[in-house]
């Protein structure tokens, strides 16, 4: 999947997840329920909302078999638009809009503006809800005030308050407009989205920055891009478990978790029962292996022997306790004009390869054993790594890895690529971290 098209189609997390359908789709995942039966050796994928996980089966499932797991979020901060958007102001139609995670408020300002989600809707003659995934074709803005009018925000900052400063401005007013009683205009323009007939029930809308992704610097050695937290991650997740091959015991994970933005707890999100589900749903080819054994006419010793020196079949956390998972999120790069803002002997740089991010407070999932396997992986894949612990005097960000570790009991070690600018709606890396991440997790997946 080549990155700069996946991160110009991936505006949404409903975008993501589709780009990612298709990707899996192409190299001959099958699209499953959960609960489907699965077969050894083969490669699926299961959705729920705009989450996705993608796995391949290993040749046979033993009791050494252990999961190889690669997590990383499908969403980032956004501006969404308000269930009653409309507004009618000095001549110009406005929407309401609502923040999402935390952007950088700043760089929400003078961007061009592209607007992209889901609908749900109802046929002319049937009351089945169905849903449709849409990309605006026009462009929106949200200005700030000139210098003229501002006098000072150059030596006191800029200050946005998000409810009177993230108006969109998405069309000049008419007359009708302003007598209608400015209710409903935003969603007679989105249902000119849906079929000819269609009512537009509800929407889940929001505000993306429309300039495709770039190269940058007098080398080409950067990237600059809208949603590189975190689609650069789930790029590099995507190309590696494409890539492998089903192993002989294990089994290869990659996990596209939604809504890691505002804390993960949801239905789709890191902290759901999704993960698990699927996990229990593979561990489950441990009965197939049993009923294969039974069927060769082995004798009982050996079929415990397949599983467990326990003789029984062994729990799902039993295998997890023994297995490894990669929460791979963006890392904070040391910003040249702010040396200041980074532990001196703990400052990852820009192209200078993989992230371990660890925190005794334990906002990140690493311990002992998970990084040290880290450190392992890295070494044998001749994969360069660096360290980053935030200074003592500043709060540290989190991500799925603690989560996920504590729900499922997997070692897991927090790893990122390093950026700049994180949150800002233009974000910055370098090429070569990310050619590095795709083979760290290949290295994974091997
Ligand atoms: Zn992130």
């Amino acid at each position: 999947m080549e990155f700069f098209d996946f991160l110009n189609t991936a505006v949404t997390p409903y975008h993501t997840v589709d780009a990612l359908k298709s990707f899996f789709k192409a190299n001959s995942f099958a699209e499953i329920e959960l609960g489907a039966n699965l077969e050894p050796a083969k490669a699926y994928f299961v959705c729920r909302e705009a989450s996705v996980i993608a796995f391949r089966t290993p040749k046979k499932w033993s009791g050494t078999s252990k999961f190889r797991i690669a997590l990383a979020h499908t969403d980032f901060p956004t501006l969404k638009i308000s269930p009653n958007p409309d507004g009618v102001n000095a001549g110009v139609c406005t929407l309401h809009t609502e923040v999402y995670g935390s952007p950088l408020f700043t760089s929400w300002l003078d961007r061009d503006l592209g607007y992209a989600g889901a609908l749900a809707y109802v046929d002319a003659d049937d009351s089945t809800l169905k849903t449709k995934l849409f990309r605006g074709e026009k462009l929106f803005r949200i200005p700030q005030l000139a210098v003229h009018l501002n006098r000072g925000v150059n030596q006191d900052g800029l200050k946005v308050n998000p409810q009177i400063d993230f108006n969109a401005l998405w069309a000049g007013a008419s007359e009708s407009n302003v007598s209608e009683n400015r209710k409903n205009l935003f969603v007679k323009a989105l249902e000119k989205e849906l079929p000819a007939g269609a009512r537009l029930i509800d929407f889940d809308v929001q505000l993306f920055d429309a300039q495709p992704a770039n190269r940058g610097g007098f080398n080409d050695e950067w990237i600059y891009s809208g949603r590189l937290d975190n689609l650069s991650s789930c790029h590099a997740i995507a190309e590696a478990i494409v890539s492998a091959k089903s192993a002989e015991n294990d089994c290869f994970v990659a996990c596209f978790f939604n809504n890691e933005e505002v804390g993960s707890n949801t239905r789709e999100g890191a902290a759901s029962n999704f993960l698990k589900s699927v996990l229990d749903s593979i561990a489950s080819l441990q009965n197939d292996n049993a009923r294969d054994v039974i069927l060769e006419g082995q004798s009982p010793d050996r079929i415990h022997e397949t599983f467990t020196s326990k003789g029984h079949a062994r729990p799902l956390t039993s295998y997890l306790a023994e297995s490894l998972a990669l929460s791979i999120d963006m890392a904070h790069a040391e910003h040249p004009n702010h040396t200041e803002k980074h532990e001196p002997n703990h400052a990852p740089l820009l192209g200078k390869g993989i992230v371990l991010k660890t925190n005794a407070q334990k906002r990140y999932a690493s311990d002992l054993m998970s990084s040290a396997q880290l450190r392992l992986l890295c070494e044998q894949a001749g994969i360069p790594l660096q360290v980053f612990i935030m200074r003592n005097d500043m709060p540290c960000g989190s991500t799925v890895g603690p989560t996920v570790s504590a729900n499922l009991g997997i070692p897991t070690v927090d790893i990122g690529e390093p950026m700049l600018s994180m949150h800002s709606i233009r974000e910055m890396m370098a090429a070569s971290d990310h050619a590095d991440m795709i083979k760290l997790v290949e290295a994974l997946y091997c």
